[in-house]
């Protein structure tokens, strides 16, 4: 594996191995590797000849309030862990080789992104999609693997490279869980004993639904919502934030259930540890 730290040399090793046929993946992070983004790693040498990794946290879609400062970093051990993935490229950016002095322009993908995350993130989607079209247009990859577990990221990232005729593959990899069922994430090193037990009351409200919808035949959203929100109420340290059933075109939300076209999503704060799961019906 090699690390790259620099966008021109990125371009070069891209531009080398695309004159030769070869195909590439890119599966953009921002480290703190768990199993979740692995999984995306050992399924992206299926889809390509050669496989880039980024790893960059991104300034620009956290806002002000939100924890960019305190998101995990353990470089030493994630280059390891790509090294035994055996991929080809770590390409790790620094922030002023991606935002240069003058840096002002954006993309967005505006009314997608206010829906669900976004009422609580203003501008974390802009954030995401200028990033990842830098990182697209870098990498020039074929193929570009996410995971469903930042369902919303991942729609919209859909859409952006539908308008804007990105001739990339967008392939959505299965959401990787702990044993209790907690979707990992790197946010979950930051819950209390405590709040790490509790926090399985997001899977358990998700999978409830499931239960509701396929074996109950329950298919009025309201009576869904209300099952998740009093699972969700019984572990005291959780917030919920929100609990939604929308159309996973329009993120709208839908009264009754569209097989093959939902989303159940939820949000839920652990005091300053926010955390989202979802589940598609
Ligand atoms: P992050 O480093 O959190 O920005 O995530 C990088 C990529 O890994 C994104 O496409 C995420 O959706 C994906 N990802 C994060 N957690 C999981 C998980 N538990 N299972 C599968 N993919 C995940």
């Amino acid at each position: 594996m090699e690390l790259i730290e620099k966008v021109a040399e990125m371009q070069r090793r891209v531009k080398t191995w695309r004159e030769a046929g070869e195909t590439v993946a890119l599966v953009p992070t921002m480290g703190a590797f768990h199993d979740g983004h692995l999984s995306l790693m050992e399924q992206a040498k299926a889809h390509a000849d050669r496989v880039v990794v980024s790893l960059f946290i991104n300034p620009a879609q956290f806002g002000p309030q939100e924890d960019f400062d305190k998101y995990p970093r353990d470089f030493d051990r994630d280059r390891g862990l790509a090294e035994e993935m055996s991929i080809d490229v770590l390409f790790c950016p620094e922030i002023r080789d991606m935002y240069p002095l003058g840096f002002q322009t954006s993309v967005s993908v505006p009314i997608l992104a206010k829906k669900l995350e976004g009422a609580s993130r203003p501008g974390h989607f802009r954030g995401v999609c200028t990033v990842v079209l830098k990182l697209f247009n870098l990498c020039q990859p074929h193929v570009a693997l996410f995971g469903w577990k930042d369902a919303q990221q991942f729609i919209i990232l859909c859409h952006m490279v539908r308008d804007l005729n990105l001739q990339i593959r967008m392939v959505g990899i299965p959401t990787v869980r702990e044993k209790d069922g907690l979707a990992m994430s790197s946010r979950n090193r930051r819950l209390t004993p405590e709040q790490r037990e509790q926090a399985v009351c997001l899977s358990r409200a998700l999978r409830r639904v499931h239960y509701l919808v396929k074996d109950q035949g329950i298919v009025h959203t309201g009576e869904l919502l209300q099952a998740m929100r009093s699972i969700i109420r019984s572990a005291d340290q959780a917030e919920l934030d929100y609990a939604a059933i929308v159309s996973r075109s329009t993120l709208d939300p839908l009264d009754i259930v569209e097989k093959g076209n939902t989303l159940v999503a939820l949000a839920v704060r652990f005091g300053e540890v926010r955390l989202i799961d979802n589940t598609r019906l």
